[in-house]
């Protein structure tokens, strides 16, 4: 009988202990790791959980440091400053990702009749914004650098993984993509590894959300106020699971003179920022299609410099993609596709008709 109690309160106390493990496992496996760095001029968070969250996050550290080294304008020995260093002159042989990333960029310029166009680096130095040069240029000096932008002077050997920029003194910047392609590299990684849910932060401005929170709940990503410098203040939250979303904004970076802001997103065909009324478009991109990420980048720059009507009815022609874009009268505009409910709208907004 004794023997029979004894090893009753055996097997209860074993299987409390298993009960404590399998539960502490779960926690581990639920604990959400989350981990900043500096790159690219800005700072990127991930997030993750999974047995393998904290591997992962070190490996796409890792990789955002290598694809930082191959496209910065700002590194000589990128891949980017050694094209724009020989443009006029060779080809410059570059790393396969570099190739991915400037076949992209094209696509969209010719899809978007130059409105995207990764060749208007001579007038991104000129104008300097967020630079300690920045300045209004003359129209002459704006005039010269047009000459030298133009997406058909860029020319690949694919066989060779090698570009050559057709005219002296061309330069390329890969600031309108390049973050898009970074997070599409850590959504890889996140699957190699395993990851059951997380968000990859790069800069704010180009996010992707895997899988659920913990709990089961959406991960929820808050759109930046275009006129409120806090990080807290939002025009609205949305929901998002595995879509890749893009916010490209008038205020990230810009300066102010005589009264009108001029900032970083050019119109290659003026030569001038965007001045069309549209001051932040969120592109929202479904995973299922490839590299969207990078698409979701490129697609923010197209609609603000295309403007509002044209920009929407372009987004309104490309499956998988939506569009929400705000005009300087706090209005927000919708493409047809789009159908994520924005959550806690800010009350200056209005949804247009
Ligand atoms: P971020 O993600 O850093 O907030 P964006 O995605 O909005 O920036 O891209 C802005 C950058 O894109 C500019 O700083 C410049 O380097 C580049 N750029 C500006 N105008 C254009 C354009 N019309 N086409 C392609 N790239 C552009
Ligand atoms: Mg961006």
């Amino acid at each position: 009988m004794r023997v029979i109690q004894v090893t009753k309160r055996i097997s209860i106390m074993m299987t409390c202990i298993l009960f404590i493990l399998i539960l502490s496992g779960c926690s581990k496996n639920q604990e959400v790791i989350s981990k900043t760095t500096l790159k690219m001029d800005t700072v990127f968070q991930l997030k993750a959980y999974g047995q393998k969250a904290n591997e992962a996050i070190e490996v796409s550290f890792a990789r955002l440091d290598e694809i930082e080294q191959m496209a910065s304008t700002t590194i000589d020995s990128s891949d980017i400053s050694k094209i724009n260093q020989a443009a006029g002159k060779e080809y410059v042989k570059v790393h396969p990702e570099i190739i991915k990333m400037i076949e992209t960029a094209v696509k969209y310029s010719k899809l978007s009749n130059g409105a995207f166009d990764i060749t208007v680096e001579p007038l991104v130095n000129l104008w300097g914004i967020g630079t300690d040069n920045e300045r209004v240029p003359t129209d002459a000096e704006i005039k010269s650098k047009l000459l030298l932008v133009g997406y058909n002077d860029i020319s690949i050997n694919e066989e060779e993984n090698s570009v050559k920029l057709l005219k002296e003194g061309m330069e390329i910047d890969l600031g309108g993509i390049a973050k898009g392609f970074a997070a599409d590299e850590v959504v890889k990684i996140y699957k190699e590894y395993d990851i059951k849910g997380g968000i990859i932060s790069l800069g704010g401005s180009s996010i992707y959300t895997v899988g659920q929170k913990p709990d089961g709940t959406p991960w929820n990503v808050g759109i930046k106020h275009p006129r409120k410098d806090n990080d807290q203040n939002y025009v609205g939250v949305i929901n998002l699971s595995e879509q890749a979303l893009s916010t490209s904004g008038d205020y990230e970076r810009y300066f102010v003179k005589d009264g009108k802001r001029y900032h970083h997103i050019l119109d290659p065909a003026t030569g001038y920022p965007t001045d069309n009324g549209v001051i932040s478009v969120t592109i929202v991109v479904d995973s299922s299609i490839p590299d969207c990420n990078m698409i979701a980048d490129a697609l923010t720059k197209t609609v603000f410099v295309s403007g509002l009507d044209s920009g929407l009815k372009f987004i309104d022609n490309i499956q998988g993609v939506s569009c929400m874009a705000i005009t300087s009268d706090y209005k927000i505009y919708k493409s047809s596709s789009w159908n994520i409910k924005i959550d806690k709208l800010d009350s200056e907004f209005k949804m247009a008709d």
